[in-house]
């Protein structure tokens, strides 16, 4: 049988149906499939980007428990939004979440079918749009993750790197297309990022269980291990940073970052990047100087920290400081405040933090 042949001949072609049939068997028990509702879809499909399944199931449900629905969530401070956020990273996604539940709900509470009109609400993007719109209303659009991108280019043997633009559209129009008259987008667009998840991984994909092998270009020339093609890798700049824990009177000083910056809405220590000629604790007490005005006593460093960003890495020296000036003397255009050890817990701090705060924990 010529497999090819044999799909376009079908309303739906076969590689789809037998994707579909193999999703029934083998997908995984995740909370959001329990019942899935626009909100659970989105919120999931919100934390799902750039981060991991298992990772994703403990904040999935804490997320849940705080804000069981749109309305919840639309009433939620920034704040308690990003502390439940907190680890999981790219923190615009959390703003974007409280900011488009504010949106639904001012305009009714309920979520729009329509691609186009999810789309349109702010932070829904293409792929939670698709994804929406087919799990929950049953529309024939197309979801296409970094799962999808994969499996479709080692199926079709696409020369053209799937971090560029055209393949994502390409796919994005094609498999849409498929699913014109399809009984089940939805499932069909699960079924995908499973296989992409559980079979045809980036490394050491499964080809001898995969349902779509006979429909696989790749794998029917032997060369599964030349795609997807990608671009060449750019070289990540590697930064030196300093920070202080500046202590007064028993309480440490936190500055919150402004919503434009990158982790926008977090707190942090205060502190900078080294610059040429400095060491690690010059550049705290500058850093801090500059930041908050204030002149502070540099004393034992507790950690380095190494942390990779998307587009970066650190290396973070923390000092502990000591400031006996007024505590209202703090010069800084961001919010600030002096709070206690024991309510660092209450705020939302970025991941690289987390690892000073297991640092002071271990010098106690
Ligand atoms: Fe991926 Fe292998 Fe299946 Fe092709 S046959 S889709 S490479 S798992």
């Amino acid at each position: 049988m010529n497999a090819m042949n044999d799909s376009t001949q079908q309303k739906t072609p076969a590689w789809m149906t037998a994707l579909t049939e193999w999703f029934s068997v083998h997908q995984r028990s995740m909370p959001w499939r329990e019942e899935q509702s626009p909100y659970r879809t989105w919120v999931s499909e919100m934390m799902l980007q750039q981060t991991q399944v298992a990772s994703v199931i403990p904040y999935f449900q804490r997320f849940m428990e705080a804000f069981p629905n749109v309305e919840a969530l639309a009433a939620a401070t920034e704040e308690q939004v990003l502390k439940l956020w907190e680890g999981l990273g790219y923190y615009s996604r959390a703003r974007q979440l409280a900011a488009c539940a504010r949106q639904i709900v001012a305009q009714g509470g309920r979520f729009p079918e329509e691609f186009e009109a999810l789309k349109a609400l702010p932070g829904i993007g293409p792929y939670s749009a698709a994804a929406i719109a087919s799990i929950c209303f049953g529309k024939p659009v197309a979801v296409v993750d970094g799962n999808v991108l994969r499996v479709r280019a080692r199926m079709l043997m696409d020369e053209e790197p799937i971090d560029g633009t055209a393949p994502r559209r390409r796919y994005f129009e094609e498999l849409t297309q498929a699913l014109q008259g399809h009984p089940e987008p939805g499932t069909f667009n699960q079924a995908m990022m499973e296989l992409g998840a559980l079979v045809c991984r980036p490394k050491a994909p499964d080809c001898g269980n995969c349902p779509v092998a006979l429909w696989c270009e790749a794998f029917q020339h032997h060369a599964v291990q030349d795609f997807p093609k990608k671009r060449p890798a750019k070289q990540v700049p590697h930064y030196e940073v300093a920070v202080g824990l500046v202590y007064h009177n028993g309480k440490l000083l936190i500055l919150k970052r402004l919503k434009e910056q990158m982790l926008g809405g977090l707190w942090e220590f205060p502190g900078g990047k080294l610059e040429d000629g400095e060491t690690a604790a010059e550049a705290a007490a500058r850093e801090i100087k500059e930041e908050t005005g204030l002149n502070v006593a540099i004393g034992d460093e507790i950690a380095v920290i190494r942390h990779a960003y998307s587009h970066f890495h650190i290396t973070m020296h923390a000092f502990y400081c000591n400031y006996d000036g007024e505590m209202n003397a703090v010069l800084c255009s961001r919010p600030w405040k002096w709070v206690a050890e024991t309510e660092l817990a209450a705020y939302p701090f970025p991941k690289a933090n987390h690892k000073i705060f297991e640092a002071m924990e271990k010098g106690r």
